[in-house]
């Protein structure tokens, strides 16, 4: 599936830079020497850098320019280089929650080995969401969303309760994988912040090219928390989504990616990584 998936990618990208050689818009002027490398995908994908495999297998470095991804999208999430930190992507600005539970405006200087993202707008809402844990959260969009099979952004706003939040310190080689790396991730509870969830939620047939189910990072209104969501809580809050029409994947061109090797990651990897719930009864 990989394989056919990649073919698959290569041709969309193909597809893309046809497209935009073909019929330049207004909204793609023609590439400067400020301008990003990659032609932009049409507006409707989810374009990620990299797969979750990839990342699995501890390919932590030589990623893609941020400017890139931002070219690609201004909502999604992401991790930085060395896994420095959960990436957040919203309204176009993104931004890096570190492991000491600080966050910052991300370095557009830097890069980073995994990040999914789209040009956000809506294609259905819900207003008066409540939820008491993530999996009821889950549970109320999987009756809403209209299609099984498609890649969504989701986007909910609102006044949390609660909401715990994790990220990961910056590595060093020799890289341990990355299953071990999330087993010393740090932490936080936050009541009574108001702020925006940033989700997606991948359908199974994607397998370990990304997250097989929801992933969601966090960001409040003061720009001062944020991170990779373990459980959260809320009333009263907005929910929006996106229906992603096509999934493109940057592949790498780095000698670590050119490296790595799918057999040594398992799906149940993937999940402990980015599922990984709180340990609260509760959820
Ligand atoms: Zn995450």
């Amino acid at each position: 599936m990989t394989l056919s998936f990649t073919i698959h990618s290569l041709l969309l990208g193909f597809a893309t830079i046809v497209a935009l050689g073909c019929a330049p818009s207004a909204t793609n002027p023609p590439p400067t020497a400020n301008t990003p490398s990659i032609p932009a995908a049409p507006n409707d994908a989810l374009v990620q850098f990299s797969v979750l495999a990839a990342l699995a297998a501890d390919d932590y470095t030589d990623g893609a320019p941020l400017r890139d991804v931002l070219a690609a999208g201004d909502f999604g999430l992401g991790t930085f280089d060395r896994l420095d930190g959960e990436m957040i992507l919203l309204d176009g600005k993104m931004f890096q929650a570190l492991a000491d539970g600080t966050v910052r405006p991300a370095n557009l200087g830097g890069t980073t080995p995994f990040a999914a993202v789209t040009f956000f707008k809506d294609d259905g809402r819900r207003d008066e969401l409540s939820a008491a844990t993530l999996t009821h959260l889950e549970e109320q969009i999987d009756r809403q969303l209209p299609r099984r099979n498609s890649p969504y952004a989701l986007r909910i706003t609102g006044e949390f309760t609660e909401v715990t939040l994790r990220s990961v310190p910056a590595q060093s080689p020799p890289f341990r994988p990355l299953v071990e790396v999330v087993r010393d991730q740090v932490t936080w509870q936050h009541r009574s912040v108001r702020g925006t969830l940033i989700g997606l939620r991948c359908p199974a047939w994607m397998g370990t090219l990304n997250v097989s189910g929801y992933h969601w990072h966090f960001l409040s209104d003061d720009q001062k928390i944020g991170g990779h969501v373990l459980a959260c809580q809320f009333e009263h809050a907005t929910l929006r989504y996106d229906d992603c029409s096509s999934v493109d994947i940057r592949i790498p061109q780095s000698t670590n990616f050119d490296q790595f090797d799918i057999r040594h990651v398992t799906q149940q990897d993937v999940e402990q990584i980015e599922r990984q719930r709180s340990t609260s009864p509760k959820d």
